[in-house]
């Protein structure tokens, strides 16, 4: 997700690293390289005018800040401008009755699922239906994913839609949901009907939000269907599946300007847990290489114990980090999910790991490694020889070569680790590492 900015934005910006004074042909300079990557990455082209417009505007005119370097003030602006087009604020799930439209085979039937996943683990009551009556299966479809995800699906023997939704929200009422999250009709194209249809539940069920589910593969074509739809049933929000097979993420950046709703939440793959919540900020902040320190946070904590979190924190804010506490990442890393994406949060090593292809099987081998040595050799793996990297690579069945390759690994996520220091130390905002 965003790696084509992830590396232009950092290519670009850390052109001005050695510079104290910034004339303004460096900052047109850079601009000039951020619009050839916003437009590579599908942002709509008057959103990206409009965008540099600002940010050259702000730049040349206000005052840099006083207490950073010329440098981290454009980047600054940049991270505030990116924060803006992206929405600004996180958006909520106001409680009711949840519409969900948009074509179908963009994702919209899993990600009712996903949503009453989360709306679940949240502590909320979450019941799903479907008017989809014409496509049964897409109804069987919803009624499993609700049932693997623990929550009442509501089915009725009527094939009118509205009817359904109407007597949907009456037991969602009854039964004290938070939430009743309703499906609506999928089809190829957007046609006459299909809207009529749209306009009658919103009529009748008065929905707290309707969610526009979008193929961020599609790219500039979804913003087109979505406004054609905003225009009948005026949208609240709009959750962009398939993030994860979309390197370029243009339409991310354009949702906002181009409709005037936010982006609720992105769908990052298959599975039920992958969806996040879109956070403006923190998406700002991992386009610019900063890494997305707080959502890394937040997934950890669902899983680190709350001592060895500590134990782990404190360790790293002191700058020790040895084998032995790679072991223990490494650890709940495994447990947290898919590393890929996991990795992609961490400050500086997102845009390097771009077509790195994290091959769980390989953590499986270092693992082996890391428990061959010895605790002082974990301590400070400095002290291996060869002859006892021999001797590791026998005990655990691998080679020199792959003890080198963990030894080097280690001393990259040390690094990455000390970058992550000074972004935690740097106050509410992070020390930018240009
Ligand atoms: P619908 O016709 O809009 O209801 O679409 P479905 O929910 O049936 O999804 C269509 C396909 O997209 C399925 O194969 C889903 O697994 C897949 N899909 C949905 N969301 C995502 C996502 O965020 N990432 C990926 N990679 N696939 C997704």
């Amino acid at each position: 997700m965003f790696d084509l900015l992830i590396e232009r934005f950092n290519k670009s910006l850390s052109k001005l690293s050695s510079t104290r004074k910034i004339t303004e042909k460096q900052v047109n300079d850079v601009l000039r390289e951020i619009r050839t990557a916003l437009l590579e990455a599908d942002v709509d082209y008057d959103v990206a005018k409009a965008f540099l417009k600002r940010v050259r505007e702000r730049v040349l005119t206000e005052d840099l800040k006083k207490n950073i370097s010329p440098t981290d003030s454009i980047v600054l602006t940049v991270y505030e401008e990116l924060t803006n087009i992206l929405g600004g604020e996180k958006a909520d799930i106001k409680k009711g009755t949840v519409l969900f439209v948009g074509l179908q085979g963009t994702g919209k039937t899993t990600t009712i699922g996903k949503v009453a996943h989360f709306l679940k683990n949240q502590g909320f009551k979450v019941a799903v239906a479907s008017t989809d009556v014409r496509r049964p299966a897409a109804m069987l479809q919803l009624e499993k994913l609700a049932e693997r995800v623990g929550v009442p699906y509501y089915r009725f023997d009527e094939t009118s839609p509205v009817s359904i939704a109407v007597k949907s929200k009456e037991r969602a009422l009854k039964e004290g949901m938070d939430y009743l999250l309703l499906d609506t009709a999928g089809r190829l194209h957007v046609d006459e009907e299909l809207m009529q249809e749209l306009k009658q539940i919103k009529e009748a069920v008065k929905p707290s939000e309707v969610l526009y589910v979008a193929d961020a593969m599609q790219g500039q074509e979804a913003l087109r269907v979505a406004k054609v739809f905003h225009e009948t049933v005026p949208l609240t929000g709009v959750i962009l599946t398939k993030m994860d097979g979309d390197a370029r993420g243009g339409v991310a950046l354009s949702v906002k300007s181009a409709i005037g709703v936010p982006i609720k939440f992105v769908g990052v793959g298959e599975k039920i847990e992958d969806l996040e919540v879109f956070y403006p900020d923190r998406i700002a902040q991992r386009i610019l290489g900063l890494g997305d320190i707080q959502s890394l946070a937040e997934k950890a904590q669902q899983v680190i114990p709350e001592d060895e979190a500590q134990v782990l924190a404190t360790k790293i804010m002191r700058g020790e980090f040895d084998l032995e506490d790679m072991l223990k990442q490494i650890r709940f890393i495994k447990s947290m999910g898919p590393l890929d994406k996991l990795l992609g949060m961490l400050p500086g090593i997102g845009a390097q790991l771009k077509n790195v292809k994290i091959d769980e099987k390989k953590f499986k081998k270092t693992e082996a490694i890391i428990l061959s040595m010895t605790k002082e050799e974990r301590k400070n793996p400095k002290i291996i020889n060869m002859s006892r990297k021999v001797r590791i690579a026998k005990g655990s069945g691998t080679t020199v070569g792959d003890v080198n390759k963990v030894l080097k690994e280690y001393e990259e996520m040390k690094k990455a680790i000390k970058s992550m220091r000074g972004l935690l130390s740097g106050g509410s905002l992070p020390k930018f590492p240009f």
